[in-house]
């Protein structure tokens, strides 16, 4: 595959703005998308229908009694953006991402949500972090993590090599070390990951597709051999449903039907790229699709939404919703875009 990078280097100054546009862009994808989806997170189709008889089409509350999210108020971020804000914390400081500085970072972020004792964790990082705290060797940790933690967390590595494949899944198996070191984890955060490099520099969402599955294919060859359906195959799939004509309803629950929308890597993330190409890299629309669809409603809306804002770049956003987000969860996306950028050229 061309790398994308060499071309982007001799245009360094030309291109600053931009790679800050589409860093800003993939930030707010993944905190809007996982907010969108926390209401309705983990709930089936059927539930969040009862809950939520009209289409949610804007940030809300979580319902009361929700099992992970309840208090939640309208526009607040869960694990996916503060773990991918971990993974940005950890680039802005270090320029790097290390199998170590991710570990410290995941442990402590647990630890101060007392998330050993809450359902905040998802089954591959709760078991990882727990062994990690007891001195477990990290070659033994992530052993079995096969789930999409890995891949919801990761587009700061998209960001970080725009166009530069081989450098995002390089990275992509170190972070996965800790706690998801399988083929499965690693394919499926590849594949998300180099759809955000590729976003961050092509104007095609052709060449986003193309760079997803060069993720998959080159990260299955990494990590620990695990079972798993195949993330290409069922993205093919999911892809055919989104091209089949049928309406947007239809095809929302032929992909929850079909491909799947929970937490098993080979459903979330071949869902998520299928939403990407529907919408034509609209992060918004994105968001909206996941937080309807059901299963695991805001993994899916921040995967989506960090692939297609990196596309989109930051200015599909209404200032609204830019505002809300940083204000409700007392985050400024805007400086860590920079930052980051800053971190890219430095
Ligand atoms: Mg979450």
């Amino acid at each position: 595959m061309i790398n994308e990078n060499k071309t982007l280097k001799k245009f360094i100054g030309l291109e600053k703005e931009l790679i800050y546009k589409k860093a800003f862009g993939s930030l707010l994808g993944v905190a809007f998308g996982d907010a969108m989806g926390m209401p309705t997170s983990l709930m089936s189709p059927l539930e969040i229908k009862k809950v939520f008889p009209q289409r949610i089409t804007k940030l809300l509350p979580a319902p009361k009694g929700h099992f992970i999210h309840n208090g939640l108020i309208a526009g607040e971020i869960t694990d996916d953006t503060q773990q991918t804000l971990l993974l940005a914390d950890l680039f802005i400081e270090e320029k790097k991402f290390s199998r170590m500085g991710v570990a410290k970072k995941l442990l402590e972020w647990a630890k101060s949500l007392d998330a050993f004792k809450s359902m905040l964790l998802g089954p591959s990082s709760l078991r990882a972090l727990k062994m990690i705290d007891e001195g477990v060797s990290l070659d033994e940790t992530g052993r079995i993590g096969d789930t999409n933690g890995a891949a919801m967390k990761i587009a700061p590595v998209g960001i970080a090599h725009p166009g530069d494949y081989d450098a995002v899944v390089k990275d992509v198996a170190e972070i996965c070390v800790p706690t998801h070191n399988t083929n499965i984890a690693i394919a499926g955060a590849s594949a998300v990951a180099c759809a955000v490099a590729s976003g961050m520099v092509n104007k095609e969402l052709d060449g986003l597709v193309e760079a997803f599955y060069y993720g998959a294919e080159e990260g299955m060859k990494l990590g620990n051999q695990w079972y798993g359906a195949s993330i290409q195959k069922r993205t093919e799939l999911a892809l055919k449903i989104v091209r089949s004509g049928k309406k947007e309803e239809e095809i929302w629950q032929d992909l929850y039907d079909y491909v799947g929308a929970g937490i098993a890597m080979s459903e979330s993330v071949p869902t998520s790229l299928a939403l990407v190409v529907y919408y034509n890299g609209n992060p918004i629309k994105t968001a909206e699709a996941a937080a309807n669809m059901g299963g695991d409603c805001d993994t899916v809306g921040a995967i989506a939404g960090g692939m297609a804002g990196a596309y989109s770049g930051y200015e599909i956003f209404p200032q609204e919703i830019i505002d809300q987000l940083s204000l409700v969860n007392n985050v400024d996306f805007n400086l860590y875009a920079k930052r980051m950028t800053d971190a890219i050229f430095s």
